[in-house]
């Protein structure tokens, strides 16, 4: 698929550096500490791979009692950078949420017809509440409204890896967020 041996060779602009991720990820968790006070059992659905990195920081971010639980998701039937807004469940929840909050830990909304699905599905399974925390956003391009409690950062409408998002796997691990060159996945939106 044409991705270079050096991965940062990919990358046309640095958006979202280290340090802007951590102070934003730190900043949403003190957030959401204080929107749940008392003990009541909170469990973070981490919707897999894409949000991998941003939950494993963010969890660390809040400073009480939470459960881990994973969800993974495609959306297909459109090309590799586009959501079609036809969900397949690759992985459901582990553990039940009947009665508890549960916040849906995201990557990024775009359309936004992956968490739309998302949420009416988690919805029921009776939980006490469901809120939305996205590292990312591109609203530009929003299909489905949805209410999103907590957003890191608004970014236009670039295809972007890294700090857990990927291009046909590849970038997950670059710790900064950045724009993946176009010419990359060109072929695959019908451009080359
Ligand atoms: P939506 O259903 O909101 O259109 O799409 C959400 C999913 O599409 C995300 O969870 C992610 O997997 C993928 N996606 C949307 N935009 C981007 C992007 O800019 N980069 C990457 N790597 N994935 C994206």
């Amino acid at each position: 698929m044409g991705a270079s041996k050096n991965p940062h060779d990919d990358i046309s602009e640095v958006l979202l550096n280290e340090e802007t991720i951590a102070a934003r990820v730190k900043a949403l968790g003190a957030e959401i500490t204080a929107a749940y006070p008392g003990n009541d059992e909170l469990v973070l659905v981490s919707v897999l791979k894409g949000s991998l990195v941003f939950v494993g920081d963010l969890m660390r971010a809040i400073d009480r009692n939470v459960r881990i639980d994973v969800m993974e998701v495609s959306s297909y039937g459109g090309g590799n950078t586009e959501s079609s807004g036809t969900v397949r469940i690759l992985k459901d929840l582990s553990g039940s949420i009947d009665g508890l909050d549960v916040l849906i830990v995201e990557d990024i909304i775009d359309t936004g017809l992956t968490l739309n699905y998302l949420t009416s599905y988690l919805a029921g399974k009776n939980p006490k509440s469901v809120r939305i925390v996205t590292l990312l956003d591109k609203p530009a391009r929003r299909i489905a409204e949805l209410p999103v409690d907590w957003t890191g950062f608004e970014i236009p409408d670039k295809f972007v890896v890294g700090y857990g998002l990927d291009f046909g796997e590849h970038y997950r691990n670059l710790r900064y967020v950045g724009v993946l060159k176009r010419e990359l996945y060109a072929s695959i939106i019908g451009e080359a």
